[in-house]
């Protein structure tokens, strides 16, 4: 099994786990959802509000792949510009997609609100500053895209970032209608909604193959066969049973979590905050006054040694506590993670392009929750042979 973190995970320590009880298997369902990560619980949330019979089969317990290293920033902006978008794939697309963003944020909470448990779920602002003096009129341009075309957004000067932080930096944008969420309890939130509907859930249950069928596909377990009509792979950043996607690359990030803060005013508005220059750092706060934060991706694609790691995770507390000088901050928590992009910086979502009963749906990117949640309706909708604007954006052959 691929490695996917390494370290201690915070998320972890603010869920207690409880089983889903053993059903006896239906011969054949409507859909099998492989893996149990954010993109197959969003599409279990979605899918079980049409009715249909589903299952989810995991090969380890569901919630326990990047999804638990996850940082839980939720945004509508992307690690690439809107602007920088449009002229990739033209203005109305690169639109379409950004309002698409904007509406999950809308998505993930409903889910949030119907989640049987308390995800943490908040509303928020983001503050996007530029790093440096040459950032400013990148920056701009984004604003100047982002409110021709309707979104929340302001652009701040070095001034009112001072006005509102213990920093300087040399001009921000602010959007509205972000959030942050507690992601593991977010994924498992979503789960046990679906499994209250109806859903089969199959834990410890590896898939090793999947062959699509005239009348559907047959999904070979080590725990048996399993029948459906319709499957949708979400194994995340791990090997993609009978498919290469060739987009996909594997780098290595970093997060932290700090001590609680009792005395969280220093942080204007609880916003989160990320920056223009690649790697970026980026951090938010939790319901229990801690700041996570993460960055420094490498271009590698394994988990790298201890001695390295450490030379890190000290880089990124120094950058982390460089931002609040005032502050003492003391830290609970490090982990170190692989993490997937695609080389378009845009998720992979949709059917098979040889295997018509088969979707996938691989959440690449910074933004990975805001892409499983409108890849999850994309994928409903070419399920239920409905149009929906994401589908040439983001198929697999693009
Ligand atoms: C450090 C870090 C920070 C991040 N921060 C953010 C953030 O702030 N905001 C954000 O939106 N995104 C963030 N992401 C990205 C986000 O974590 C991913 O987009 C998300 O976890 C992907 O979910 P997934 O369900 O696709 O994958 P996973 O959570 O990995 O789930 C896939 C599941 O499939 C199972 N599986 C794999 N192969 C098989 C098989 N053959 N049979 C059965 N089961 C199988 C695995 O066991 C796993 O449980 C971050 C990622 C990392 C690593």
């Amino acid at each position: 099994m691929m490695e996917l973190y390494n370290g201690e995970l915070y998320w972890d320590t603010t869920l207690e786990r409880e089983g889903f009880e053993a059903r006896n298997r239906k011969e054949k369902y409507d859909v099998a959802i492989i893996g149990g990560g954010m993109s197959g619980a969003l599409c279990s949330y979605v899918l079980s509000r049409e009715k249909y019979s589903i299952v989810m089969i995991e090969q380890d317990q569901v919630g326990s792949g990047s999804t638990s290293a996850n940082t839980g920033l939720l945004q509508f902006s992307n690690d690439i510009m809107l602007h920088e978008l449009m002229e990739q794939i033209g203005e109305k697309q690169a639109v379409e997609f950004y309002r698409s963003c904007k509406k999950a944020l809308q998505q993930l909470q409903d889910v949030a609100e119907n989640a049987p448990l308390d995800v943490h779920f908040h509303t928020r602002e983001s503050l996007y500053y530029a790093s440096t003096e040459e950032d400013v009129g990148r920056l701009r341009k984004e604003y100047d895209a982002l409110k021709k075309h309707g979104f929340p957004v302001e652009f701040w000067d070095r001034e009112e970032i001072e006005a509102h932080f213990p920093f300087t930096q040399p001009a921000a944008i602010v959007t509205d209608g972000d959030a942050e969420v507690n992601p593991l309890r977010l994924c498992i939130g979503a789960i046990h909604y679906a499994y209250e509907k109806g859903m089969d859930i199959f834990e410890q249950t590896k898939v090793l193959e999947i062959k699509d069928v005239d009348e559907g596909s047959i999904v070979n377990t080590t725990n048996g066969e399993f029948n459906a009509q319709t499957v949708i792979v979400t194994t995340g950043y791990a090997p993609t049973p009978e498919i290469t996607i060739p987009q996909k690359d594997l780098k290595v990030t970093y997060a932290i979590a700090t001590q609680p803060i009792a005395d969280l005013s220093f942080w204007h508005n609880r916003m989160m905050i990320w920056e223009t220059k690649r790697p970026y750092l980026y951090m938010r706060l939790t319901n229990d006054q801690r700041i996570v934060a993460g960055g420094l991706d490498q271009n590698i694609e394994q988990l790298p040694s201890e001695e390295e790691t450490t030379i890190k995770f000290n880089q990124l507390k120094e950058e982390l506590s460089a931002l609040f000088p005032q502050q003492p901050i003391e830290f609970d928590y490090e982990w170190t993670a692989v993490f997937g992009e695609s080389t378009d910086e845009l998720p992979v979502v949709g059917r098979h392009p040889e295997e018509p009963n088969i979707y996938y749906l691989i959440g690449l990117g910074g933004n990975g929750t805001v892409y499983s949640m409108l890849g999850a309706y994309l994928i409903r909708d070419e399920v239920m042979g409905k149009v929906n604007p994401n589908q040439p954006i983001l198929e697999i052959e693009r």
